[in-house]
């Protein structure tokens, strides 16, 4: 059995009234997306984890830092001598190292300077490594619990947040473009549950599912356990639209906006979601101004937020491109807005749209997309 040290972000610590429960969601995530994970306990400001294989816990947010490591018990000799055992199997000539200790349990007798230069003599005299504090080759961790010790050589970065479904069920709208991505990916950072919710031009899910939306969702379903994709078919609304005057093809975009966010505050409503969010980006393109927000806002009486309303376009691409969802979300994709998007407004006034609107039979557009919904689970 392996034994993993992980440690929560500060944001846990942070809150105290709510600090039990965000420790009790994050054990739960660890099992529920490393299922070979047989326990996970908490020991006093860090979780231990017992797995029998390899893991990688730097998709449970909520993580701040996370290393396989050997449990000892409070005992000097043992702690030592598992620390020089460490740095024997990783020392190759001419290799420094450096030993970090920490000490959370300030009963024990040395404190962490003490136990650095203690280790740190046992292994220059086990292995005659160098040591070198600034820019080592080998790091050798002890960590110095209240019940336990542990002794551990590497250290990997968590995602930080707040661990999944602490903060209220999520309906993203997602495109499978950078932006919804992204934003998808931050709420859930947030400690957001998410479901997200496409709208497809095809006949049904597969087409979406087998390209990058649905390929980008099992990705980010790594992230966000329980994460469903509801495919919705936009071909109810699309027959009704075909027909319209062309002067109303500048509320188009808007319009359209309008009937997603009408769809997914019924699937919300019906799914126990309590708000949508989307990745606009204000004045990124013509939909996405202060007069088509509102707009858009105004066709729900339900919650819309939009988490990277102030973002830089170029802050979102080095972001998706750091999380490896980039290549795939810049790939073309047939997604309908070509039609939708000559010459649209951006100062759609909502008479205007209601206008369009009323040459629709929308309450009908709405029941037959919603009963063609397909709800997927990327991740079982
Ligand atoms: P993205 O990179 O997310 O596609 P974008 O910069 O291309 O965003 P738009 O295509 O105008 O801008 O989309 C803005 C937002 O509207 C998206 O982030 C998403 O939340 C929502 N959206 C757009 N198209 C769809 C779709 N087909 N299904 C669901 N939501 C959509
Ligand atoms: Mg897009």
């Amino acid at each position: 059995m392996r034994t993993y040290l992980i440690h929560y972000s500060s944001d846990i610590g942070l809150k105290a009234q709510n600090r039990r429960d965000f420790i009790r969601q994050l054990r739960r995530n660890i099992r529920r997306q490393h299922p070979a994970v047989q326990s996970v306990e908490h020991l006093m400001g860090r979780l231990v984890a017992l797995s029998p294989q390899e893991e990688d816990f730097s998709d449970v947010f909520g993580v701040a830092w996370w290393a396989e490591a050997r449990r000892l018990p409070l005992d000097w000799d043992a702690i030592v001598a598992e620390a020089v055992a460490l740095a024997r199997r990783h020392a190759r000539p001419g290799m420094k190292f450096a030993v970090r200790a920490r000490r959370a349990e300030k009963r024990f007798p040395l404190n962490s300077q003490e136990i650095g230069r203690e280790v740190g003599a046992a292994i220059v005299e086990a292995t005659g490594m160098g040591v070198d504090l600034t820019n080592p080759d080998l790091e050798v961790f002890v960590e110095i619990a209240p019940e336990a010790a542990f002794v551990f050589a590497e250290r990997h970065a968590g995602p930080q947040g707040l661990p999944v479904g602490t903060s209220g069920h999520w309906f993203g709208l997602y495109s499978g473009g950078i932006d919804s991505v992204v934003a998808a990916y931050l709420m859930g950072r947030r400690g957001a549950r998410v479901d997200l919710v496409h709208f497809h031009v095809f006949a049904n899910a597969e087409p979406a599912r087998s390209q990058k939306v649905g390929r980008l969702a099992a990705m980010l379903g790594k992230y966000l356990p329980g994460l469903r994709v509801f495919y919705v078919p936009m071909r109810f609304y699309r027959e009704q639209i075909s027909a319209l005057p062309r002067r109303y093809r500048p509320y188009r975009v808007v319009a359209f906006r309008r009937f997603m966010v009408r769809v997914a505050a019924a699937l919300a409503r019906e799914h126990s979601g309590q708000a949508l969010f989307t990745g606009d980006n204000l004045g990124q393109v013509a939909s996405q101004t202060i007069e088509n927000m509102l707009a858009v806002n105004a066709a729900v009486d339900f919650p819309i937020f939009r988490p990277l309303l102030a973002f830089q376009k170029q802050e979102i691409i080095d972001l998706g491109e750091r999380l490896g969802f980039y290549e795939l979300a810049k790939q073309p994709y047939e997604d309908g807005c070509t039609m939708m998007a000559q010459r649209p407004s951006t100062k759609v006034r909502i008479p205007q749209v209601e206008e369009l609107e009323s040459h629709l039979d929308l309450t009908a557009a709405i029941e037959q997309t919603l009963a063609a919904v397909e709800i997927d689970h990327p991740i079982p």
